[in-house]
């Protein structure tokens, strides 16, 4: 069983994760660009930054044979930052043509600020335009209440649901960002998000349709593998192997070869007979 981690931190973890991931079967990862920990004072730090997601990380992860990909944009946190906001969205129309970015993201609301809204409409725009999947970030607080705000954005905009990938939702949240239509993300974090047992109960309940889980790894108290514990978790919990391959491969490799940009991997992955079963054909 191949899997797919569609959100994950790398730049916050040490070499020796990429070994546990490759030993549990962890063979693409996609790392959307997120707030450091600290506040970043000028554009330029975000230049090596996508330096680093586009090209160091992509050759650490080359040596345990793991596919690296990126989600570029402004994360909320520092959309309300007046000496970086302006100047990222001016250099991201360039960043996201990148061959190994497959999404706009992360992006979304963190603090319910107008001028986080602001800047997520500006990248749901600049996504619409260029025809690309976006990656959104819920809250942590008031969930629902930013999920439901999210989603009534993205409505607004007018980005197709096949290309909006919502992020974080837990068993409040689900329910609204399915009836949506959009993809579904599921963090599976050990201390403020989801524990593998409740991500397979959502799952139980709402299907496995347009779902997916990721470990969201980064430099808190995080678990790298926490895809491939799930995997476990679903066979425990009685799912088909072709519910599991569909959640934790097809679903996320669908979701980003809309970006056009995975064409190369389905050739290599075909003769290996690990093509994903395809929901939706790319776009360009
Ligand atoms: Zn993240």
């Amino acid at each position: 069983m191949r899997i797919f981690d569609p959100h994950i931190h790398v730049i916050s973890r040490v070499t020796d994760d990429y070994e546990r991931m490759a030993t549990c079967g962890i063979t693409h990862i996609c790392e959307p660009q997120f707030w450091l920990g600290q506040a970043r004072t000028s554009v330029g730090t975000f230049v090596d930054y996508f330096k680093h997601l586009t090209e160091y990380e992509v050759a650490r992860a080359a040596d345990y044979g793991i596919k690296h990909y990126c989600c570029i944009g402004l994360n909320p946190r520092e959309a309300n930052d007046d000496r970086v906001n302006k100047d990222v969205l001016a250099i991201l129309p360039e960043w996201i043509k990148h061959p190994t970015c497959l999404a706009i993201g992360e992006i979304g609301l963190d603090d319910h600020t107008k001028k986080e809204e602001l800047y997520l409409v500006k990248q749901l725009e600049l996504a619409k335009k260029n025809d690309m999947p976006v990656l959104i970030h819920t809250p942590h607080r008031e969930k629902f209440k930013g999920t439901k705000r999210i989603i009534d954005i993205c409505k607004e905009v007018g980005n197709d649901p096949d290309h909006v990938l919502i992020d974080h939702n837990n068993e409040e949240t689900i329910p609204a960002t399915k009836d949506a239509g959009f993809w579904a993300g599921h963090t599976v974090y050990p201390v403020t998000k989801l524990s593998p047992e409740r991500a397979c109960n959502i799952l139980r309940e709402f299907g496995t349709e347009r779902m997916m889980l990721n470990s969201s790894a980064d430099w808190g108290p995080s678990d790298c593998t926490n895809v491939a514990r799930c995997v476990a978790e679903m066979r425990k919990q009685g799912f088909t192997e072709s519910q599991i391959q569909e959640v934790v491969w097809d679903n996320p490799f669908n979701f980003y070869a809309q970006s056009g940009k995975l064409e190369a991997e389905l050739a290599e992955l075909e003769p290996l007979g690990a093509k994903p079963r395809t929901m939706l054909a790319p776009r360009r």
